[in-house]
């Protein structure tokens, strides 16, 4: 054990972790500073509250600028840079990549000038092998000495590369998505729920007719859209943030500018967020300009609607007569070339009805008029009787399994639709394979009915648009003739008797559609 007495400068260089260390063992003999035994007390006291210090210190001392820091600061210095060099070395030595831009601060505060302050300032500096661009927010500020005079210069910084990157990174995210939403021609806006101003962008505003510069009361935004809309936008809007919802808000209507008094017809999508309590705290999103592809739509619903209620007339009386026809067929003594003709055009006659049926009902659904007329009856029965009615040439064998007893409450001829809609797709999609399946059978609380066939199978990616409107995985191959409406009827049916319905398919192999129906026992 060492016995010496400590000497009272010792007192000064204790503690400080690797750096207390270090200075402690440095050879300061071999600098202008000499021995510490012969320092002044004012560095030995600088030096006590360097080391012992949590915030990055560095200190320069005497006229040669020697230098001191602590471990707080190391950091800074990298690895394979200027520590441990750096102790002890003259400034002007160790910081030769930036001596013109520091040496004049630390002249202006040697020679008894203010104190200075710099944030997030660039100075790069070599460290981890190469210079880097580093960013501080540092002060450099004067010692006195015992001569009552400036004798080194304290600098006490913080090393802010993180900060400023980050803040960068979240400025280039925030100009990229300015630009997306530029280039989209978007208009965004954010709700406030808590006080039911919002705010939206130039182009919002400028759409709506209100002025630029302020908030916007949700009642003055709401008045903007047209009166038949109004209601249901504020009950849409309401619902995303009520308590316990997903938040999920999408909504088309029609505002008209408060200026120049044009209608745009705009699709809203948004999201509300929710604090632990479940209180939306946030509710933003964006609004798209779909006029003209709504006035497109719109037009194509209209043509559809009169085209079909002409079409009706005719070909109701054509089917009339068919079935007079097919009657006289059979009673009366007429050529087989007569038979066969009659036969074919009855059964072009049928695809013509279903097409009409489904025009017709597109119409009904789009004007809520596809009226539900529930009876209570036996599930098996009912596809069974439906197999009489899908465009069957003795092509495929339909094989009905499952349970033959479930009863349920339904608009049968509804159900009945679904399933030949199903059921005919099966044999459209399916010429290389005769097999199709129908599976009957008890999930829970509700019935299900799957119709598989083994026919060409739908991509995956194209799965979630079959049960849109107009929808067809081959729009414009002509290989199978369709409309694109049967699965987008069926899906709104089976959603008004409270249902699912669904479709897994592998391409090339199989496709199995399916549709639940809740039973009440
Ligand atoms: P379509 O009149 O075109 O048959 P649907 O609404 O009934 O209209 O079906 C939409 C699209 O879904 C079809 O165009 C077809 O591409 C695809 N589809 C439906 N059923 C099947 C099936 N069983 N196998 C493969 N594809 C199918």
């Amino acid at each position: 054990m060492d016995h010496t007495p400590e000497k009272p400068y010792q007192q000064f260089l204790k503690g400080g972790g690797e750096m207390g260390e270090l200075t402690r063992k440095f050879n300061w003999s071999s600098t202008v500073l000499g021995d510490p035994e012969q320092w002044p007390q004012s560095l030995l006291t600088t030096i006590s509250i360097i080391l012992n210090a949590k915030f990055p210190m560095f200190l320069w001392w005497g006229p040669q600028l020697i230098q001191f820091y602590n471990d707080a600061y190391r950091p800074s210095l990298g690895i394979n840079g200027k520590h441990p060099k750096a102790l002890g070395q003259r400034g002007a030595d160790c910081w030769k990549e930036i001596w013109p831009v520091i040496s004049p601060l630390i002249d202006q505060v040697m020679s008894g000038g203010e104190s200075t302050w710099s944030q997030d300032q660039l100075i790069p500096i070599f460290r981890n092998d190469r210079l880097e661009d580093v960013y501080w927010t540092f002060s450099y500020a004067p010692v006195i000495g015992e001569s009552g005079k400036p004798e080194g210069v304290l600098v006490i910084c913080y090393e802010t590369t993180n900060t400023v990157k980050s803040f960068r990174a979240v400025e280039e995210a925030k100009r990229e998505l300015e630009f997306g939403i530029e280039a989209a021609d978007l208009g965004t806006w954010d709700l406030n729920p808590l006080n039911g101003r919002f705010t939206g962008n130039n182009r919002l505003k400028e759409w709506f007719g209100l002025p630029l510069h302020d908030q916007i009361e949700l009642s003055s935004a709401i008045e903007v859209m047209i009166p038949e809309d109004r209601e249901r936008v504020a009950k849409a809007i309401q619902k995303a943030m009520q308590r316990g919802s997903d938040g999920n808000y999408d909504a088309t209507y029609t505002i008209v500018n408060q200026h120049n008094k044009k209608r745009k017809t705009v699709k809203a999508k948004g999201k509300a967020m929710f604090d632990d309590e479940g209180n939306a705290y946030r509710f933003s999103g964006i609004l798209q300009d779909i006029t003209d592809d709504f006035a497109i739509e719109k037009r194509k619903d209209e043509f559809i609607s009169v085209a079909s209620h002409e079409l009706k007339t005719p070909i109701t009386s054509l089917n009339a007569s068919m079935q007079i026809l097919q009657k006289l067929v059979k009673t009366e003594v007429v050529s087989d070339r007569m038979r066969m003709f009659v036969g074919k055009a009855n059964s072009n006659l049928k695809k013509l009805l279903h097409l009409l049926d489904d025009l017709l009902n597109v119409t009904k659904l789009q004007q809520g008029q596809l009226a539900m007329n529930r009876t209570r009856f036996n599930l098996a029965e009912l596809v069974k009787d439906s197999f009489d009615h899908v465009n069957q040439d003795d092509s495929h064998d339909i094989i009905l399994m499952g349970d033959a007893e479930l009863m349920i409450d339904a608009d049968y001829r509804r159900i009945d639709q679904v399933l030949v809609n199903f059921v005919n797709n099966a044999i459209k999609y399916s010429p290389q394979s005769k097999r199709i399946e129908v599976t009957i059978s008890r999930e829970g609380n509700n019935a299900k009915v799957a119709v598989r066939d083994f026919g060409i199978g739908i991509s995956e990616e194209k799965l979630p648009h079959l049960f849109d409107r107009y929808y067809r995985v081959d729009s414009l191959g002509h290989q199978f003739s369709g409309l694109g409406l049967g699965l987008y009827i069926s899906a709104e049916i089976i959603q008004m008797h409270e249902g699912k319905i669904g479709v897994e398919s592998v391409r090339g192999e199989c496709s199995t559609f399916w549709f639940t129906l809740p039973i009440q026992d």
